[in-house]
């Protein structure tokens, strides 16, 4: 079994569901006291909201390659970035580390073929959802169509991540706004929503809404088990 390096904190309620979910997942594929060989760095988030919100990327890609650093330095045999949004810098993280960076997009839009599913709605932060980074990357890799809410509902979407979801507060009414808004994505013919956010999991999920769910946290942490075990190819 490959050891599993994750890049937590962003945020720490995320991260509890990637450790929960990767266990879990060993546990049910090996049986008995079987349990995943991880490492995990965690950053503090309240660094990495600054830095996103003042536009620094630069230094929080500098952040996230000596996160990287650590868990490779820590023995991890791949990478695995608990986030959506610090994917912005994926490709730069994995030209500065000897060892494969799992892809968070990738294997999403994976799920989403196996399901033969072309036009997807995406919920994320902002950078997630308005910029290239992750959309283009599902279009142009992938050749999914990807639709986003409007302006009005992305703001929503976005300030509920930050000032709610990420200290780990889950309001009925949040809940709420997010099934009007992937109802509106269904309106506009996504035949499935992408929970592009690791943190979204926990306010809504595939009891909200009629089309199917792709929580990346949950596919994240599965596919990063099939990997470790040898059942899945990076770039497959
Ligand atoms: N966990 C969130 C995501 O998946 C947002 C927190 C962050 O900005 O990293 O994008």
């Amino acid at each position: 079994m490959k050891t599993i390096g994750l890049i937590g904190g962003m945020s720490w309620e995320s991260s509890i569901e990637y450790y929960r979910i990767i266990n879990e997942t060993v546990r049910h594929k090996l049986g008995g006291l079987h349990s995943a060989r991880s490492v995990m760095y965690s950053v503090d988030f309240a660094d990495i909201e600054e830095l996103q919100h003042k536009g620094k990327w630069g230094k929080a890609t500098a952040l996230m390659v000596e996160a990287a650093r650590h868990v490779e330095n820590g023995g991890a045999d791949f990478v695995v970035i608990c986030t959506n949004t610090m994917h912005k810098m994926a490709d730069e993280v994995q030209k500065r580390i000897n060892i494969p960076l799992l892809h968070i997009a990738d294997a999403t839009a994976e799920r989403i073929k196996a399901h033969r599913l072309r036009k997807v709605g995406l919920l994320g932060t902002k950078f997630t959802m308005e910029e290239d980074f992750y959309k283009g990357r599902l279009i142009e890799r992938h050749d999914l169509e990807v639709i986003i809410p409007s302006e009005r509902e992305r703001e929503i979407v976005h300030r509920t991540i930050y000032d709610e979801l990420v200290m780990g507060e889950v309001k009925p009414s949040s809940k709420e706004q997010y099934i009007a808004i992937m109802n509106n994505l269904v309106g506009n013919e996504a035949e499935g929503i992408i929970l592009g956010c690791t943190e979204i999991g926990l306010l809504v999920g595939k009891k909200d809404i009629d089309v199917p769910v792709f929580d990346t946290t949950v596919i994240h942490a599965e596919v990063a088990v099939e990997y470790a075990l040898g059942e899945y190819t990076l770039g497959s």
